[in-house]
């Protein structure tokens, strides 16, 4: 049976074209161009497209655009089959990390893609990612929110923009790619998630949430940290060092941490290495932090450690429900064994 899917566009690289102060979204160019690309691929499945106004630098996006996106593919979500997001890459991972918190029991795919280079050019990869994300978006075994970048499907809230000039642009270095296309599309179905037999559900988050993130440097200073704590925020993503550690030669600074968790600031310790885990009490340097309240964000990335915060904040006001929460595995952002 053909497939429907809606699109939404929110802007980015991809439909930019050249102005005098350098490249910016116009309107109308993408869905043009696209439906050109459409009638050259056979196959191409039939499409509703939502241009958004303003189309926006993706560096411009604020958690109130994840609200209206995620309002678009409610209203939608019933008549189509799968649904596209087009995005710019600055920070389509922290889109597609926080679609995949705010969309519960999805049965669809909803594919993330954008490009590192505009339409407008020749050579581009803004052609191949949009085909590619437009056929994975039509697989009917797949039902999470991914990314389709440089020929290669990822988990969402697993990926990291990890070049800012290269057109293999994205990862997810703590996890293996869910399928790649080479020649025809291959899945690999041990890994995707699982569809939902529940009724879908959409959760909006609050755009309004102070949620900060730190990374740790040698000489950061206890009362930069206080400084920030003492806002007040909602919720903070430390990036610690390695598995997780922070110095221990400062009490002022544990003091600080335990002080702002008591108060009710949520705080997901990270680390800052590309890949691997946070294991606190691993190492002495990461032993307090439990105590003082952090919680382990495992594997977690940095961009779903800060969407997770804006969503279960947003979703339940009970601080201890949400901490333990933000330490479980929810929609595959975290490995199962995190400690
Ligand atoms: N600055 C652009 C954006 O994120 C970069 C891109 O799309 O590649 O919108």
């Amino acid at each position: 049976m053909s497939k429907r899917l809606f699109v939404i566009y929110t802007g980015g690289t991809i439909g930019m074209t050249a102005t005098a102060s350098g490249y910016a979204p116009e309107a109308g160019y993408l869905p043009r161009e696209l439906e050109k690309i459409a009638a050259s691929h056979p196959g191409f499945p039939a499409y509703t497209l939502k241009e958004y106004a303003p189309l926006i630098d993706s560096s411009n996006l604020q958690p109130s655009h994840w609200n209206q996106i995620v309002a678009d593919i409610e209203a939608n979500y019933p008549e189509y089959d799968g649904f596209v997001v087009i995005h710019g890459t600055d920070t389509l991972a922290y889109t597609a990390s926080a679609l995949s918190f705010m969309l519960d029991n999805l049965s669809k795919p909803v594919i993330v893609t954008g490009s590192m280079v505009p339409l407008c050019e020749t050579p581009n990869d803004a052609e191949q990612n949009l085909v590619d994300a437009f056929m994975w978006a039509c697989d009917d075994n797949l039902s999470e929110v991914a990314i389709a970048f440089n020929r290669q499907l990822m988990r969402g809230n697993r990926a990291r923009k990890l070049s800012g000039s290269d057109i293999n642009a994205f990862g997810t270095p703590n996890y293996p790619i869910l399928g790649r296309v080479h020649g025809e599309r291959e899945l690999n179905q041990a890994l995707v998630a699982i569809k939902s037999s529940f009724a879908f559900k959409a959760h909006p988050i609050r755009p309004d949430l102070r949620i900060a993130g730190l990374k740790l440097y040698p000489g950061f200073s206890a009362s930069l940290i206080a400084g920030l704590l003492s806002t007040p925020l909602d919720g903070l993503v430390l990036e610690t060092y390695g598995a997780g550690n922070v110095p221990d030669y400062d009490p002022a600074l544990l003091a600080a941490l335990t002080e702002a968790s008591k108060r009710g600031t949520v705080i997901i310790n990270c680390t800052q290495c590309p890949s691997g885990r946070v294991a606190m009490g691993h190492y002495a340097a990461s032993s307090a932090l439990g105590k003082a309240g952090l919680v382990s964000g495992g594997d977690m990335t940095v961009e779903a450690a800060i969407t997770k915060l804006y969503a279960l904040l947003s979703q339940s006001p009970d601080l201890v429900s949400v901490r333990e929460r933000a330490a479980l595995n929810l929609r595959g952002e975290v490995s199962l064994d995190n400690a």
